[in-house]
C-alpha cells in the first residue's frame, strides 16, 4: 500500500442509526474548528500559555501515537519508511495541516531520524491568530506533538518536532524538524520536559507541604523565643524588686554574699556576668523609661493669640534669655 493511495472517506465507517464515526475499531469525533480555537483561548486565560502550550502538545502527541498503531492496521505498508509516510498523509486528510516533507532519513539500524517539512494551512496558527493573536513563538502545539507521537511510535524511539517556522510568530509558512530524543541537539533535548505529563494536584500538594513545615517549624521558634522572654523577665523582676531576693532560696554563705553582690549592682544600669561552676550568665539592667524635659510653662492667656509673629519670636526669646 501507497501512504497517497489513502481516501479519509474510505478509511471512515459511518453508522448513521448510531450516530458513530469509526477509523478501524477507533471511534472519531469531527470538531468545529473555532470551537477548538475557543477552547484553546478559554484554556490559556485558565491555566496560562505554557501550562496549556504542554497540555495540547501532549494532547496531538496522543492523537499521532493512535493514528501511528491504527495506519499500521489498516495498511500493508512494504517499509517502514512508507507506514512513517502514512502520517503526514493522514494529518493532511483529517483536515489539520497539507504537509510537504523536505527531507526523511529514517533508519533503526543506526537509530538515525533526521526528518523536516514544510506545514501549510495549519488550522491551529489559524485558530491561535484568530483567539489569541500574534505570537513571538510557534503556536502549533498539537500539530507538533502529533507529528512526535507519530514518529515515536513507527520508530520505536522517542523521537521529538519543533517550528524553526510558523505562521502563528509572522512566517509565510510553517516548518518543522523531527529528530530523535537522543540527539545532540539541544533544541530536540530541551523539548522533553515537554512531554512529561503534569500532575497539578500533585504539585500544589507538594507546595502546601512545604509551607505547612515551614509554618509549623516557625511556631517552634516563636515559643522557644517568647520563652526565653519570659525567662529573662521573670529574672529581671526578681534582681530589680527589692523583695525578689526573698523568692531566691540557698543557705550556703556563697549563696548569700552572691545575692548581695548582686542586690548592689540591681539599681545600675550595669551588665554582670554571674559565673557560678562553669555556668555564665549575663544579668541586664531593666530599660527605663525615657526621661522627658517638663513642659514649658504656659504664656498667659491671650497673649500669644493676638501677637504679631515678630512679637511673639521676641516673647520666645527674652523667655529664653531670663531662663539663662
Ligand atoms: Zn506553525
Amino acid at each position: 500500500m501507497n501512504p497517497g493511495d489513502l481516501k479519509l472517506l474510505e478509511l471512515l465507517t459511518v453508522d448513521d442509526a448510531a450516530g458513530t464515526l469509526h477509523f478501524a475499531h477507533r471511534r472519531m469525533l469531527l470538531f468545529d474548528a473555532d470551537a477548538m480555537g475557543m477552547l484553546r483561548k478559554e484554556l490559556i486565560e485558565t491555566l496560562g500559555l505554557d501550562r496549556v502550550r504542554r497540555i495540547l502538545t501532549r494532547f496531538g502527541y496522543a492523537c499521532g501515537y493512535r493514528d501511528a498503531l491504527t495506519s499500521r492496521e489498516v495498511g500493508d505498508w512494504p517499509s517502514l519508511a512508507e507506514w512513517w509516510a502514512a502520517g503526514p498523509r493522514l494529518h493532511t486528510l483529517e483536515g489539520v495541516v497539507t504537509v510537504r516533507v523536505l527531507r526523511a532519513q529514517i533508519d533503526q539500524a543506526t537509530g538515525r531520524f533526521d526528518v523536516e517539512a514544510e506545514w501549510h494551512n495549519s488550522y491551529e496558527a489559524e485558530q491561535h491568530h484568530t483567539h489569541i493573536g500574534p505570537s513571538d513563538a510557534p503556536v502549533c502545539w498539537t500539530l507538533t506533538g502529533y507529528a512526535s507521537g507519530h514518529s515515536t511510535a513507527v520508530f520505536g524511539r522517542e523521537v521529538f518536532y519543533y517550528e524553526p517556522e510558523c505562521v502563528g510568530k509572522g512566517d509565510g509558512h510553517c516548518r518543522v524538524i523531527g529528530q530523535a530524543a537522543d540527539t545532540a541537539d539541544p533544541k530536540v533535548r530541551a523539548l522533553q520536559d515537554d512531554y512529561r505529563v503534569e500532575n497539578i494536584g500533585a504539585e500544589l500538594g507538594r507546595v502546601l507541604e512545604a509551607l505547612d513545615q515551614q509554618a509549623k517549624a516557625l511556631a517552634q521558634q516563636q515559643a522557644k523565643v517568647s520563652a526565653l522572654e519570659s525567662q529573662l523577665s521573670s529574672l529581671r523582676e526578681a534582681l530589680q524588686d527589692p523583695h525578689g531576693g526573698a523568692e531566691l532560696v540557698g543557705t550556703s554563705a556563697a549563696f548569700h554574699q552572691v545575692l548581695r553582690l548582686v542586690e548592689r549592682v540591681a539599681p545600675s544600669d550595669a551588665t554582670v556576668l554571674l559565673r557560678i561552676g562553669s555556668l555564665k550568665h549575663f544579668l541586664l539592667p531593666r530599660p527605663r523609661p525615657p526621661q522627658h524635659p517638663p513642659p514649658p510653662a504656659p504664656p498667659p492667656p491671650g497673649l500669644l493669640r493676638a501677637a504679631p509673629r515678630a512679637a511673639r519670636l521676641s516673647l520666645v526669646l527674652d523667655r529664653r534669655r531670663r531662663m539663662g
